[in-house]
C-alpha cells in the first residue's frame, strides 16, 4: 500500500467487522463498530498527548551547556509538532463521530460512493474513496512541485 499523508490507524485491540449477509451499509451495527474504533483511537491519542505534556514538564530544566540546550530544544520542538498533529487528528476524529451521528459517515465526500468497510477500518477518518483520494494526491503533488 502506498504511503499517504493520512495517519495510519493504530488502535491496539480491534477486530475487523463481520458483515452479515445482505447487511445494509452503515446500518446501526456498523455505526456502533466505527464509533467504538474512533472513540478508542481518540482516547489513545489523548493519553499520548498527556504523556508528552508530563515528559516536557519534567524535562524542562535549564541546561548550562549550550549543546545540551540545543538538543533539548530540538527534542521539544519535535514533541510540539507531534502534539499539534495529535490535536488535529483528535479534531478530525470528533468531526468524523459527528458524521456518524448525522448518517453521513462512510461515503466519499467527492463522488458520494461508499468508501467501504475495509478501507474505513484501515483509515477510520477517511472521507474520500480510494480513487478520489489518489486523484487528490496526484493533484496536490502537481501543485506542490
Ligand atoms: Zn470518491
Amino acid at each position: 500500500m502506498p504511503a499517504t499523508k493520512d495517519t495510519t490507524f493504530a488502535l491496539s485491540d480491534f477486530s475487523p467487522y463481520k458483515e452479515k449477509k445482505g447487511e445494509e451499509y452503515m446500518g446501526p451495527d456498523m455505526k456502533v463498530h466505527f464509533k467504538a474504533i474512533l472513540n478508542g483511537w481518540k482516547v489513545e491519542l489523548m493519553e499520548e498527548a498527556d504523556r508528552t505534556k508530563v515528559h516536557m514538564q519534567t524535562d524542562a530544566e535549564n541546561y548550562a551547556d549550550p549543546n545540551d540546550r540545543a538538543s533539548q530544544e530540538e527534542e521539544f520542538s519535535l514533541e510540539l509538532r507531534t502534539r499539534d498533529r495529535e490535536r488535529k487528528l483528535i479534531k478530525k476524529i470528533e468531526k468524523t463521530l459527528e458524521l456518524i451521528e448525522n448518517d453521513d459517515y462512510g461515503y466519499c465526500e467527492a463522488c458520494g460512493i461508499e468508501i467501504g468497510v475495509r478501507r474505513l477500518e484501515a483509515r477510520p477518518t477517511a472521507d474520500q474513496c480510494i480513487d478520489c483520494k489518489t486523484l487528490a494526491e496526484m493533484k496536490e503533488k502537481q501543485v506542490g512541485n
